[in-house]
């Protein structure tokens, strides 16, 4: 691993002046915050990242989870992954993101995973992980062995010619059907930016993941009210039982009055370049009845835009099997 500068700032604007310093918040930025170091540490020692200085945040006041008085939840952008999960009221009035928090990674791994870490985790593609192999993401321009190698675990939604890469996150699923908000500090002020338009579509530049900018810090993220009544599941399909990326998953939270969908938020993950909202799902289902018929019809929908790879085209039916399934448990 290449040696690196360690600073610890006291303050949020003191982290915000130091990263602000960068060239870029994406791919190859030389100063990086580092918080939970579950994602980045690892990539150091693979070599992928190689950042110069590294601006430890642990010790910023950012890791509580407070009510707000609209009704809604702030959760600090470093508060542990499992504390998030096991928060009473996310049991209670969120339960979506507690099960897919507890469906990612591992016990030991939660304990230090954060908020903000788990919103910019990067993919598993096993191309961008060697840094002997060519990648678009991970040196722009070089090219993507993976739409002709392994692609079995990548994505089949949202797709470029130039990356194929799944965004590997289960909170992140949970938070795109929650409809959260992600607050950041920059060094010209403080924004809102919606989950949804948070994560960039590969595109020609899937180097740029997010919207973050040089010295852009997450600083929380808001869950709005909870619609009382509502029904929340989780389902994530994977190789083995834990300690494994999702195959496919569904995030549903839905609203039933006599037997009819009165509103549906539904995400999907393991098959998308981005957690993947389908507002295509949704209107399939809102104003149809809680049946079968209707659950296969909105899955058809979600996965109408699939592009499947050589290794990969089982995820079309597989996540269309996810999504039935997680829709008929949250009516049972
Ligand atoms: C073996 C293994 C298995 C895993 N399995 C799963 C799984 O099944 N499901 C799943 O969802 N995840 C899984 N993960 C990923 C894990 O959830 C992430 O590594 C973790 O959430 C990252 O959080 P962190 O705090 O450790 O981030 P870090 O490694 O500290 O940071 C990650 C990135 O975020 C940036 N960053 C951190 N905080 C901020 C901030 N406040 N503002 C701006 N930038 C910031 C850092 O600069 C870095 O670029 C797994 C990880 C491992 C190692
Ligand atoms: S899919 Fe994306 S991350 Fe994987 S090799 Fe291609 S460009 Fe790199």
């Amino acid at each position: 691993m290449k040696s690196f500068e360690f600073t610890r700032p006291a303050d949020a604007a003191g982290a915000v002046a130091t990263a602000a310093k960068a060239k870029t918040a994406q791919q190859g930025a030389n100063i990086r915050f580092i918080a939970g170091g579950t994602t980045l540490v690892d990539l150091m020692k693979l070599s992928v990242e190689t950042p110069a200085q590294l601006v430890d945040i642990n010790r910023l006041p950012l890791d509580k989870i407070e009510a707000q008085p609209n009704g809604g939840l702030r959760i600090g952008a470093t508060v542990r992954n499992s504390d998030l999960a096991n928060d009473a009221t996310i049991k209670r009035d969120y339960s979506v993101l507690s099960q897919a928090i507890l469906a990612g990674a591992s016990a030991q791994l939660r304990n230090m995973a954060t908020t903000a870490g788990n919103l910019l985790q990067r993919t598993r593609c096993v191309y961008f992980r060697d840094s002997a192999m060519p990648c678009n993401k991970r040196e722009p321009g070089s090219g993507c062995p993976a739409i002709t190698g392994h692609n079995r675990m990548l994505a089949v939604l949202g797709t470029s010619e130039h990356c194929i890469a799944t965004n590997p996150s289960d909170m992140c699923v949970a938070m795109a059907a929650l409809e959260a908000t992600i607050h950041i500090q920059g060094p010209s002020g403080s924004r809102a930016v919606a989950i949804g338009d948070f994560h960039l579509l590969p595109g020609e530049t899937p180097d740029r993941e997010t919207v973050l900018e040089p010295g852009d810090l997450i600083t929380h993220v808001e869950l709005p009210p909870p619609k009382s009544g509502s029904k929340h599941f989780y389902l994530k399909l994977r190789d083995r039982a834990s300690y494994e990326f999702a195959l496919a998953s569904a995030a549903v939270i839905l609203e039933i009055g006599n037997g009819t969908v009165t509103s549906a938020r539904i995400a999907l993950g393991g098959v998308g370049t981005k957690p993947w909202r389908s507002p295509e799902a949704e209107s399939s289902l809102v104003g149809q009845s809680a049946n079968i018929d209707n659950f296969r019809k909105a899955a058809e929908a979600a996965m109408r835009g699939a592009k499947p790879q050589s290794e990969n085209g089982f995820k079309v039916e597989l996540a269309k099997r996810t999504l039935v399934r997680a829709l008929t448990e949250v009516v049972a």
